[in-house]
């Protein structure tokens, strides 16, 4: 088949090369002048070991499957990560309690290796840590995006796909046993595929707005929630990944660190109308607050403003977590047409595995 992947994020990017390595001729178009200018360039870099979502949710499939393969992917294709593994730690009785709750969520998950280690045991590994436990995860590990996106790319090429860069998709019909796509940007025009993947991140229910005869009540609302980042002014001192219990909306202010071991705090999670990637210095307050609850020797002046991404979030404030959402022709009714939405976290640590599921959907 002649197939469409709108989005050159790590989503698209990892749908289109699994499509093209099942034997479909896939082109890419991607609205901005490059790879990962979306969502995907603007996050923790966290492979995720699948512990948070909800048991036999498509976030928790997912990411504990893509997870396994997304390490395999990295080591076959010379991609840069760290399975440097992360703890999350209670600094209370009733964050204690949650470690618990998440400890067993993550073994029906089937999270390997998950252990819950006490206070003096976690400052064993880490010695700055304040915390009286942790739940220890050590299939968890961070990855280099953009080298992640140019591997996949690299297979998309090897395999005939290509990328249109600067080419928005405008509209589409279903006509004649295809799809009628029309492009804008710097060659407009039209163009026919027999199937398309709607993996758009932030702009997929706009895109889904414009597919002709596609009902709008099967287009679900999207909640903007931003996460600030702020960059630490020091010598790193956490060689793990640093999570505190999770919190609504997002997984707390958590340190993370690059592949050149820099740490780094967030995000937080704010609440926003519409799109905008200024991080407001304000919000330090909040950030050396939430800190120094588990390390409590975070030196005044340390945090910088950094940079921040916006979660394309499906639920709002205090609602439950909502799933990824892959809708196909039994959601819709339209042939041959996948729409990807809500794909925030763990989207990346997700992508083989939902890339596979989104290209079964193609052929079923
Ligand atoms: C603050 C934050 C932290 C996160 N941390 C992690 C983490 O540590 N680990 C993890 O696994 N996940 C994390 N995530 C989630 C992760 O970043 C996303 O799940 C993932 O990047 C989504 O990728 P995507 O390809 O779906 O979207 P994107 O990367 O946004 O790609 C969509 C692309 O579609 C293009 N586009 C839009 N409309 C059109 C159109 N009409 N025509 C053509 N092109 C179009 C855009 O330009 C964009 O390039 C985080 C997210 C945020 C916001």
């Amino acid at each position: 088949m002649q197939v469409l992947v709108v989005g050159a994020g790590i989503v698209g990017l990892a749908i289109a090369r699994a499509a093209a390595l099942a034997g479909h001729d896939v082109t890419v178009a991607e609205a901005t002048g490059g790879i990962g200018n979306g969502v995907s360039s603007r996050n923790s870099e966290v492979i995720h070991g699948g512990i948070y979502y909800a048991t036999r949710s498509l976030r928790a499939r997912h990411c504990t499957r893509g997870r396994r393969m997304l390490y395999e992917f990295c080591v076959s294709h010379g991609v840069g990560h760290n399975k440097c593994g992360k703890l999350i730690v209670a600094t209370n009785a009733a964050e204690l309690a949650k470690l618990e709750a998440l400890l067993a969520q993550g073994n029906e998950n089937g999270v390997e290796g998950l252990e819950l280690i006490g206070g003096n045991a976690a400052r064993a590994l880490e010695a700055e840590l304040s915390c009286i436990g942790a739940l220890s995860s050590p299939e968890s590990g961070i990855v280099d995006s953009h080298g992640l996106m140019l591997a996949l790319w690299g297979d998309l090429q090897d395999r005939g796909g290509m990328i249109a860069f600067l080419t928005p998709v405008e509209r589409m019909s279903f006509t004649a046993s295809q799809w009628q796509v029309k492009f804008g940007g710097r060659d407009p025009g039209v163009a026919a595929f027999d199937a398309v993947v709607n993996s758009a991140g932030l702009g997929a229910q706009a895109l889904a707005r414009r597919i002709e005869a596609h009902q709008a009540d099967k287009i679900p609302p999207l909640v903007l929630a931003k996460g600030n980042y702020f960059g630490f002014a020091g010598r790193p001192v956490f060689s793990r990944l640093i999570y505190p219990t999770p919190v609504d909306g997002g997984l707390g202010v958590h340190v993370t660190i690059d592949l050149a071991g820099r740490m780094r705090f967030g995000p937080d999670v704010e609440w926003i109308d519409r799109e905008s990637y200024t991080v407001d210095p304000r919000r330090a307050d909040a950030f050396y607050d939430r800190i120094r609850t588990y390390w409590p020797r975070l030196p005044a002046g340390s945090l910088l403003p950094d940079y921040c991404g916006i979660r394309p979030k499906l639920s709002g404030p205090g609602q439950p977590q909502a799933d990824f959402m892959i809708a196909a022709e039994p959601s819709h009714g339209l042939p041959r047409l996948v729409n990807l939405f809500g794909i925030e976290s763990p989207g990346p640590t997700s992508s083989l595995s939902l890339a596979q599921e989104v290209v079964d959907h193609l052929s079923a």
